[in-house]
């Protein structure tokens, strides 16, 4: 396997982001295999520069991390999950650190950062996700400022623009969840981010049969320490994940650029709908922060989050009575899954008749069909 060395990061071509997921990350020379196969192996011969897979990986590591790099445009390392990933950026923090992180949130970051606090590790502020001057002012002050954008689930869009190209706190890092936009539709480092995290268990991965996780920077040194904490704690992602990973996303600008114009289609539609009392897309121009997904987003993404008219126990029957729609947590594959996630443990916070809706590659008319008749009740 010949593939460049991840720390000599090559950027994909803007204008041929399709191209570079379909051609990044494979072994040229004569005879290869086209796709680096699943190295199920823990350890090589002694000799070359494998000697153990917790740390030293396989080839397969390095084709998604070149993908995902090039993408997000800077190197990346990649881990055994997206939080596998997040955990190690919180674990270089000294004790006593100071953590700027968004109200709505992703739950698992949220309860990391809890946790840490509990034990004295870093004391946390949380802020509205579009409060930018709070933001700015945090800049100076934090150790760790965290941004996630759109935001999990109520799709706020910071303006991560101007944050990102603030000022900072000598030393800090400001680190982006960059899942639910993926790289194709946004890129933080190129905003002034030190960090982008993309959770591979979503849209890069695609299908909904693995976890995985890639980290982004841009400094040699934060690269390193990263390799070194998936090295001490094990984080490492597994052979056959990494073999699905790079698979999915040779196809992720298709399921991209279908599930987004099913999403907008159907996030009209729901604006509309009797039973629906909020739609939630940055797309939509009645949506709070549609000017700053419009300045910062290639595309307004595939998660939809709509109250159903009524309490929780009327939104549960719209999950129950949907037939082509997966009653599902998670999001990014390739299937629409819908989930009311005040259900879920930690997020009791949110309007308790609101759903989480990630829009698959179905048909729309299918899709459309399908959501109607669960509204409505009249199956
Ligand atoms: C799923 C998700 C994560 C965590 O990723 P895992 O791969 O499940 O560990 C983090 N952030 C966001 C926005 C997510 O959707």
């Amino acid at each position: 396997m010949t593939s460049r060395q991840t720390t000599e990061h090559t950027e994909a071509d803007p204008e041929s982001v399709e191209s570079w997921l379909v051609s990044a990350g494979r072994d040229r020379r004569p005879g290869s295999p086209l796709n680096v196969p699943p190295w199920p192996a823990s350890n090589f011969v002694l000799g070359d520069r494998r000697a153990y897979s917790r740390g030293d990986g396989t080839p397969g590591w390095e084709a998604l991390e070149e993908i995902v790099g090039g993408l997000e445009g800077g190197s990346s390392v990649s881990f055994a999950s997206g939080m596998a990933g997040i955990a190690a950026i919180f674990g270089q923090l000294p004790i006593g650190s100071v953590v700027a992180l968004p109200d709505d949130c992703y739950q698992g970051v949220a309860g990391l950062a809890k946790a840490g606090q509990s034990r004295s590790r870093w004391t946390v502020h949380r802020l509205a996700v579009g409060d930018t001057a709070g933001w700015l002012e945090m800049c100076g002050v934090a150790d760790l400022i965290w941004l996630e954008s759109p935001s999990n689930p109520l799709l706020t869009v910071a303006d991560l623009d101007v944050i990102c190209a603030a000022p900072r706190k000598r030393g800090a890092v400001l680190g982006v969840d960059n899942t639910f936009a993926t790289p194709l539709n946004q890129r933080p480092l190129a905003l002034g981010a030190d960090v982008s995290v993309q959770s591979v268990t979503k849209f890069i991965g695609g299908h909904s049969d693995l976890l995985g996780g890639v980290v982004t920077v841009r400094d040699a040194r934060l690269l390193e320490a990263l390799r070194q904490a998936r090295e001490l704690s094990g984080a490492t992602p597994g052979a056959l994940e990494i073999f699905l990973a790079v698979r999915g996303a040779r196809t992720l600008a298709l399921r991209l650029e279908r599930a987004q114009r099913n999403a907008m289609t159907l996030a009209e539609r729901l604006a509309h709908h009797p039973n629906v009392t909020l739609t939630r897309y940055p797309g939509l121009t009645s949506h709070p922060t549609h000017d700053a997904a419009r300045r910062q987003l290639k595309g307004f993404g595939t998660i939809i989050s709509f109250d159903v008219r009524g309490d929780a126990a009327a939104a549960d029957a719209v999950c129950a009575r949907l037939q082509l729609v997966q009653h599902a947590t998670s999001l990014g594959a390739v299937e629409s899954t819908i989930e009311r996630r005040a259900s879920v443990p930690g997020q009791e916070h949110l309007p308790p008749a609101l759903l989480r809706l990630s829009v698959g590659i179905e048909g729309v008319e299918d899709l459309w069909t399908d959501l109607d008749r669960a509204l409505r009740n009249d199956l």
